[in-house]
């Protein structure tokens, strides 16, 4: 164990509270008024030129030392999830319908522990930029705050994020270069036929047989158009069609969630469903709308950046406690959006495994989900660490 986990252990007390009290007032993605309230107080307190506004709730934090010219930036998310937690614990949500289920409270709170150290003790020379987005799950955050300038007014050399990760073992880093999560698409097929009496089919074109024909044949795009060696995933979440035994209704609604690992794969997958579904709907006589409704792209940590992250997660608490290369995660996050504008690493931090018991091992999104907070020294520690070294003189 390095001397800067010391040390931050030693002050985790205040940064374990931190996370409690944010676990304890959730808010979902772009109302987190009170969390980045507390985000930008505190950074300000510490010495950090605090800019607020960047994709609605974001807040960024700078600090300049010395005459270096690297510019970092460090990104945490902040919102909570439509969930009722079930706990039980005495900093459970205080929101109905609302908990920190995906950790970051955690996140956050990890960001701030290394950002109160480093603008009180932090030996670096350069910029350094704390990036505390809004909005993770699903609504795109990381894209409202580039949208609103945050890498023109913040120009960063490199970008690095940490997501915790259950059923790993408390502390251990594990990273990955090149494709780390997939890219999602949300598409919602929109079937118009005629629709009649259910006895008098042959007056009818009946979008939920033209539906079924199109849900089975999107898997043969998985199956027959994407290489055998890459991934893609086509799953149809939704079908939505008629109430009543005797209706053949005049629409029917599919939804779906299209994953993939590669750009390339990504579009070929967009494509190929449009064919498809245009084709089979003609066949059946309905009329067809595809609405793609965009999502997060491929998240590609770059392989310097990643390579730096791996040598700082070694040094910090040894090559046994790092998985230097993961298999890649079908989950996404948009972080990838900042990956695609800024070279980076995006890593995780085992939340504990079953052995460990608590809630370290619940999976996120799990209304018996918890951040284990004895991360938070740890966590901490590495973007200390990460920061000093990126951030030298030379
Ligand atoms: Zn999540
Ligand atoms: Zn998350």
């Amino acid at each position: 164990m390095t001397n800067v986990i010391q040390t931050l252990k030693d002050q985790a007390s205040e940064f374990v509270g931190i996370r409690r009290d944010i676990h304890r007032h959730p808010e979902i993605g772009f109302q987190e008024f009170r969390t980045s309230d507390l985000v930008a107080q505190s950074l300000s307190e510490w010495g950090y030129a605090v800019t607020r506004g960047l994709g609605g709730t974001g807040v960024v934090g700078q600090l300049k030392r010395g005459s270096g010219t690297k510019r970092l930036g460090l990104r945490a998310d902040m919102d909570a999830l439509p969930i009722q937690e079930a706990t039980g614990l005495p900093h459970a949500s205080c929101h109905a319908g609302v908990m920190h289920a995906c950790g970051h409270d955690g996140h956050t709170a990890m960001l701030l522990g290394s950002a109160k150290h480093l603008a009180q003790k932090g030996d670096f020379n350069g910029t350094l930029n704390r990036i505390f987005q809004p909005a993770e799950e699903g609504l795109g955050g990381a894209k409202k705050m580039m949208e609103d300038g945050l890498f023109e007014q913040f120009p960063c050399d490199a970008i690095f994020a940490m997501h915790n990760m259950p059923g790993q073992p408390q502390g251990r880093l594990l990273l990955r270069d090149g494709p780390t999560m997939a890219s999602s698409e949300n598409i919602t097929i929109t079937l118009t036929g005629v629709g009649g009496h259910g006895a008098m089919p042959h007056y009818c074109a009946d979008p939920v047989v033209a539906g079924s024909a199109i849900v089975m044949g999107l898997q043969s795009i998985v199956a027959r158009n994407v290489p055998p060696l890459q991934t893609g995933i086509i799953t149809v979440g939704a079908f939505q069609a008629g109430d009543a035994n005797n209706v053949i209704p005049q629409t029917a609604i599919l939804k779906l969630s299209v994953r993939s690992l590669d750009r390339d794969v990504r579009q070929l997958l967009n494509r190929r469903i449009c064919e498809l579904v245009e084709a089979h709907a003609k066949s059946y006589g309905v009329q067809a709308q595809v609405d793609i409704l965009g999502g997060f792209p491929v998240l590609v940590n770059t392989k310097p950046e990643t390579d730096f992250a791996r040598q700082v997660a070694c040094h910090l608490i040894g090559d046994e406690h790092v998985v230097p290369q993961i298999e890649p995660l079908t989950g996404s996050e948009d972080f990838a959006f900042m990956l695609e504008q800024v070279p980076g690493s995006y890593l995780f931090i085992g939340n504990g495994d079953k052995a460990s018991g608590g809630h370290g091992a619940c999976m996120v999104h799990n209304p018996n989900y918890d951040f284990n907070d004895d991360n938070i020294a740890v966590g901490s520690a590495y973007w200390v660490l990460l920061t000093e070294r990126f951030l030298t003189d030379v």
